[in-house]
């Protein structure tokens, strides 16, 4: 099927076990593929506009994708301060390409996708999410399983953002210890690890696994929170993991001061905001605590 217009309703399936889903409807499904490693369709919705969704489960909006991927990237690479490579584990769409090419100061950005339909059909019917930025000269891009491609030898990032589905079909390896043991091991000396960590209303339990692994790992195991619409169930955790106890704590005038050098102009993230982001609620503090 491709175009033709279809009001049919994609339905949210993350929560479906739990007794709960959502759907949005599509007005114009743009592609459709079972690809050779999950279920993808792009669809047009008159509230979010273009949308991804990959085995059902909702991955990236025209309308809120800045929200989300602001906030995986940049709380991260202004809180290190002096990032000169990246690696991006899954980010198919692009979107977490987009924003941390926006800093010039970056040489070196690696991106490991599992499926390269998510790639060529996102560029294609989502261009801009990735803006263009698959032609950067800094990208490397390597269509490999994530987990084999960090347990190989290889180059040291100083940051490492995992924009990983969620820990269903291919993206549940990216949720295992020996895969976060193995992506600090590519961490150079004081960088950090963000994970997409879902909804910890919904999803406490992915968090606290996390964390808890990271805790095994980091000197420092703590998630910041957004909240992306289209991620239903409240506010999202990214999770945190680095050896550098000051990197969460950075004062606002000193982001503030990081940011304004790095002139890159924002929608959802300020310093103020980026700060802010580490205060979590007492429950997501509790499953943090007790991971
Ligand atoms: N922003 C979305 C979210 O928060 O759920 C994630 C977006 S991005 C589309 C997720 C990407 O992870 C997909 O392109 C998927 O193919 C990729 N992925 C899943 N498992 C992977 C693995 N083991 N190695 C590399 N990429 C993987």
């Amino acid at each position: 099927m491709n175009g033709k217009p279809d009001g049919r309703w994609v339905t949210e399936t993350l929560y479906e076990g739990d007794g709960f889903t959502c759907a949005f409807r599509a007005d114009k499904v743009l592609y459709e593929e079972n690809t050779a490693e999950q279920h993808l369709v792009i669809f047009e919705n008159g509230l979010f506009g273009r949308m991804m969704a990959l085995d059902g489960i909702t991955q990236v909006t025209e309308r809120d994708e800045f929200i989300y991927h602001e906030m995986m990237t940049h709380v991260p690479i202004l809180a290190h301060g002096k990032v000169r490579r990246v690696l991006i584990i899954g980010g198919g769409d692009g979107g977490i390409l987009r924003e941390v090419a926006r800093h010039k100061a970056v040489e070196k950005i690696t991106m490991v996708e599992i499926d390269p339909a998510v790639t060529e059909f996102a560029k294609k019917h989502l261009p801009q999410v990735s803006a263009g930025t698959f032609d950067d000269p800094r990208l490397d891009l390597v269509f490999a399983d994530g987990a084999k491609f960090v347990e190989e030898a290889g180059e040291s990032y100083d940051v490492v953002i995992v924009d990983s589905t969620d820990p269903i079909g291919p993206g549940e390896v990216l949720f295992r210890e020996e895969f976060y043991r193995a992506a600090k091991a590519r961490l150079a000396a004081g960088g950090v690890i963000v994970t997409q960590n879902g909804v910890p209303f919904m999803q406490g339990a992915e968090l606290a696994s996390t964390i808890g692994k990271f805790r095994r790992l980091f000197r420092v195991a703590t998630c910041y929170m957004a909240t992306i619409p289209t991620y239903v169930g409240g506010p999202m955790a990214m999770g945190w993991g680095t050896d550098d106890e000051s990197l969460a704590s950075l004062p606002v005038s000193e982001l503030q001061e990081r940011f304004e050098k790095a002139r890159i102009s924002m929608r959802y993230y300020t310093p103020a905001v980026h700060h802010a982001a580490f205060a979590l609620p007492r429950y997501v503090l509790d499953l943090v605590e007790n991971a």
